[in-house]
């Protein structure tokens, strides 16, 4: 009993850190509007606001095929859509999807583009074996990287971000470079649009639901993007938009940085042993790449402080990286008796067996993993509680019209715990 109440002692440390009661969370809200107008105004801000260049949006008329080129942190895709002739339906997808190889996060840019384009016209020529088609393919490129974008389809690269470290990306147009891989594998394409993932989400999600207002992405990385008015964009150059609702916003929001937000110790270790140190401070305290990461950091403390599991960190649990935020999850919802699920993931990630875990220790782990995941709802809720503010959507001058989110990401579609936490919690 001695020991469990230690463990809950510093237990409740983390937790009076990590959630901060909603009157904070409000002012941090504050914080990032400021910085989201800031941002629009060209001044100095922690989030880029990047003017996406989509002015136009789909309203699910549009028809025919196309392909797309997603890639993000972990993964890329290659698909083709075959748009139905039925308002907002797909009538086909064909999608592919790989792991990027662990050394294609460090060779020059042209080679990880080489390895896209390879898949790419692979996938085309297998999907036009059943549609034969003589035409250059429309491809879409939805690159999930910081992007200053000179029209729909250029722009440079602002810098990389996760762990990519690729030379040769930086200050470059990745369209170019997609379309040169293409033409080099043998299939000249024409890349018709360069977006990230968030304003393909919203983009996508607007040919189904007219009320997307709002487009996340909680994955490997987190970003937003939403639809401003053309009047509230006072940089770059930006089309004639006189005939369109506004423009959709890359707000870049990973950057998001604050002395409110509750960092932890632990999250100051993660971000020193992180490929860009200092960097997207907000995305590594809420996605998917850190939150395991962050709870085996905080599990390290709990040992070591605490003294859980009799005060002995497990060697493989120092291993940087080692508690993917999957088994993070599968941990935080694991409903039963026992808690079976905890002690199985310690025991096949750290080899902690089963009768070394008491019951307590178990609900202790989990509780770990709950209060992180925990953290990033709440920071998430107030960054959308930002954006609504920042449309005049949040119900302050009345009752707001109906306003949809479309969310995407691995922890959006994978972790629906994530989205259920802290329903009471009033941000607006
Ligand atoms: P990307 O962001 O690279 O395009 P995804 O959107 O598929 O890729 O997101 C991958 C991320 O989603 C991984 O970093 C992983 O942490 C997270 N993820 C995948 N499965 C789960 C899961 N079951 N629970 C929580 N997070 C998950």
């Amino acid at each position: 009993i001695v020991k469990k109440r230690r463990v809950d002692r510093v237990l409740k440390e983390f937790h009076d850190t990590l959630i901060v009661p909603t009157p904070k969370l409000k002012e941090l809200c504050g914080e990032m509007l400021n910085e989201v107008q800031a941002g629009l105004r060209g001044d100095k801000s922690s989030l880029l606001m990047l003017p996406s260049m989509v002015d136009i949006l789909p309203d699910g008329n549009e028809k025919g095929d196309v392909y797309a080129v997603d890639i993000g942190g972990t993964n890329f895709r290659v698909l083709h859509l075959r748009l139905s002739d039925e308002r907002g339906q797909v009538a086909h997808t064909d999608l592919r999807d790989f792991t990027i190889p662990e050394e294609m996060y460090s060779c020059h840019i042209n080679e990880l583009f080489d390895l896209l384009a390879v898949r790419t016209v692979e996938f085309i020529r297998d999907v036009r074996r059943d549609s034969p088609s003589l035409e250059k393919p429309l491809v879409g490129f939805c690159f999930s990287f910081p992007v200053e974008q000179t029209g729909l389809a250029s722009g440079n690269l602002i810098k990389l971000t996760k762990k990519f470290e690729n030379a040769g990306a930086v200050g470059a147009d990745p369209v170019l470079q997609l379309a040169e891989a293409l033409e080099r594998k043998g299939m000249p394409a024409h890349v018709s649009v360069l977006l990230n993932d968030a304003v393909g989400t919203f983009a996508g999600g607007r040919y189904m639901d007219e009320d997307i207002m709002l487009g996340i992405i909680l994955g490997t990385g987190t970003n937003a993007c939403y639809l401003e008015k053309r009047s509230n964009i006072r940089k770059g150059r930006l089309p004639d938009l006189s005939h369109s609702e506004g423009m959709l916003i890359n707000t870049e929001w990973a950057g998001f940085v604050s002395s409110n937000l509750p960092l932890l110790e632990e999250d100051r270790t993660l971000d020193w042993h992180s490929v860009n140190v200092g960097e997207a401070v907000y995305e590594k305290m809420v996605s998917g790449l850190y939150m395991g990461e962050v709870a085996r950091h905080i599990l390290i403390t709990l040992i070591e402080r605490g003294r859980l599991l009799g005060g002995k960190v497990p060697d493989a649990m120092r291993e940087p990286w080692s508690l993917e935020t999957r088994f993070m999850a599968g941990m935080h919802t694991d409903n039963t008796l026992l808690l079976s699920e905890v002690s199985a993931a310690m025991y096949c990630l750290y080899g902690v067996g089963p009768w070394e875990m008491t019951y307590f220790e178990r609900r202790q782990v989990q509780e770990v993993c709950r209060l992180v995941c925990l953290r990033s709802a709440r920071l998430i809720a107030m960054g959308i509680a930002a954006l609504l503010k920042q449309m005049g959507r949040d119900g302050s001058e009345g009752p707001a019209p109906r306003t949809a989110i479309v969310m995407d990401g691995g922890v959006a579609t994978h972790y629906p715990a994530h989205k259920d936490m802290d329903p009471e919690s009033r941000l607006l």
